[in-house]
């Protein structure tokens, strides 16, 4: 996919004090895109839509001050952040519900103090294996070429005996981390999803085709692999899409012998959520209907909608099945 490119960058004077900020303003502008020094942005357009649109063309070079890193369970013990927001666009984000009516697109640069906080963290569990995921609140792969912090960060836990880092995209931009003395201590999954969820609901992606042709390099690398099938949906054909889904991957990687993960996410949804995303997309082909869905309490203090437990134990089911006697050394991490 194209490299992603905003079009204006607004540069926290604070990121100046960076090796890091200076690069990234020096790369930016020489691929002539707007700069203006700021300590905030400031997005104010016509409509809710276009808010949005113009937020996700929009850049923050900032520095990230988080000391204490919150639990990320299932997937890790620790979450931390090289960036917020993405310039993907689907419509189903969970981060609709966290990021607001703005999400612009943040970028840390302050990448020393961030180690730093996760080296501590690290240190507060040895002699114990510490494990970190870096895509909670972004897509890290997408907004790699401005910093080259997630690059940095896989050769640091190269070097780290006790922390091992995890990422997820939906992005196929991965050449730039296929060279690294990874030491197999970042696992690289990818999100996949039916092709008519792909195609419906997430725009400014990569294609289907493009994010395995992605994890075959980064397998091919050595990179321990895995995949996220999230949001897992039902619609008319659910069943047929999801099969060819797994059976194409199961194709593609049909000579690569190394464990497969797997984490499995069925599509939920808040109150706040729904609205944003009516506002945003308003003939969207999500299905956001409370009837047909059962209340579960979130950990972010938020009630979400979820299928209803015979819906749930069914799309379990269906996709353990599926993937089981597709993969041999598929290991199926979670389902929720
Ligand atoms: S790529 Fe991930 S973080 Fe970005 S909009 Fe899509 S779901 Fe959200």
């Amino acid at each position: 996919m194209k490299l992603f490119f905003p079009d204006t960058v607004y540069v926290n004077p604070k990121a100046l004090n960076y090796e890091c900020g200076l690069k990234a303003v020096e790369y930016l502008k020489n691929h002539n895109i707007n700069i203006i020094n700021s300590r905030s942005v400031s997005i104010n357009e016509k409509s809710f839509i276009e808010n949005y649109d113009k937020s996700k063309k929009t850049v923050f070079l900032t520095i990230n001050s988080q000391k204490k890193l919150p639990s990320c369970k299932p997937s890790a013990n620790y979450q931390f952040s090289l960036s917020s927001s993405c310039p993907g666009k689907c419509e189903y984000c969970y981060l609709q519900t966290t990021q607001g009516e703005k999400p612009y697109i943040k970028i840390f640069v302050n990448i020393e103090d961030i180690l730093k906080v996760i080296q501590e963290h690290i240190n507060k569990h040895l002699p114990d294996i510490t494990t970190f995921e870096c895509a909670s609140i972004t897509d890290p792969v997408a907004l790699d070429h401005i910093t080259g912090n997630l690059k940095r960060c896989i050769e640091f836990f190269s070097n780290s005996d006790h922390g091992r880092l995890r990422l997820v995209t939906k992005f196929d931009n991965v050449d730039s981390f296929l060279n690294i003395d990874h030491k197999r201590h970042t696992t690289f999954r990818f999100s996949l999803n039916s092709e008519y969820v792909i195609n419906n609901f997430e725009k400014n992606t990569s294609s289907l085709k493009n994010r395995i042709l992605a994890a075959k390099k980064v397998a091919n690398s050595g990179y321990p692999i895995g995949f996220i099938i999230a949001p897992i949906m039902i619609y008319p054909n659910w069943k047929k899409e999801y099969k060819n889904l797994i059976e194409n991957l199961s194709v593609a990687f049909k000579d690569y012998k190394d464990k497969i993960s797997f984490e499995l996410i069925q599509h939920r949804f808040t109150s706040t959520a729904k609205e944003l995303i009516l506002n945003r997309f308003p003939n969207t082909l999500l299905d956001l209907n409370e009837d047909k869905r059962q209340l579960k309490w979130g950990p972010y203090g938020k009630f979400k909608y979820i299928y209803t437990k015979d819906d749930s134990e069914e799309i379990k089911t269906y996709m353990s099945d599926l993937i089981n006697k597709n993969f041999k050394n598929a290991v199926i991490e979670y389902f929720t």
